[in-house]
């Protein structure tokens, strides 16, 4: 049984192979890979942006069919956006907008899953994610 509370990872639920490995080696160190004491040591790329509340990073491994994947991840560990501040909320989307203009998205889609494997999350520290999907695509939620 799924035990939402004391996981930091759900590999079932990735979206390649690659990915299930690597979030298989973060489950057997037992370290969230989102916190800032292991964030560097997991992630290959590092944030492009810092607020007070969230790190902009972009994807170690972007969607398939994203043209532009980014994540905000929160800089506090916690699982549930009502966790955090309504300040932390209108940095998400001061930062959403900060994306969009200086990627000059005209179009995207923004996603922040909490609660559990059920919602197909793969890590449970707080994030929400901002694809653009190549031309032609559809995007919405195996991301
Ligand atoms: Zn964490």
């Amino acid at each position: 049984m799924i035990n939402a509370d004391t996981r930091l990872v759900y590999p079932e639920n990735a979206k390649s192979e690659a990915y299930r490995t690597y979030l298989e080696e973060i489950e057997a160190a037992k370290e969230c890979p989102f916190c800032e004491a292991y964030l560097m040591k997991w992630k290959k790329i590092p944030p492009i942006k810092t607020g007070k509340y969230w790190l902009v990073v972009p994807l170690d491994f972007p969607h398939e069919n994203a043209d532009v994947h980014f994540m905000f991840i929160a800089k506090k560990h916690v699982t549930d956006i009502d966790e955090l501040p309504t300040k932390a909320e209108n940095e998400l989307f001061r930062l959403r907008r900060w994306l969009k203009k200086k990627y000059k998205l005209k179009y995207g889609t923004i996603l922040m899953r909490s609660g559990g494997p059920e919602t197909g999350q793969t890590v449970t520290h707080l994030h929400a994610q901002l694809v653009k999907a190549k031309k032609g695509v559809i995007v919405l939620t195996r991301i």
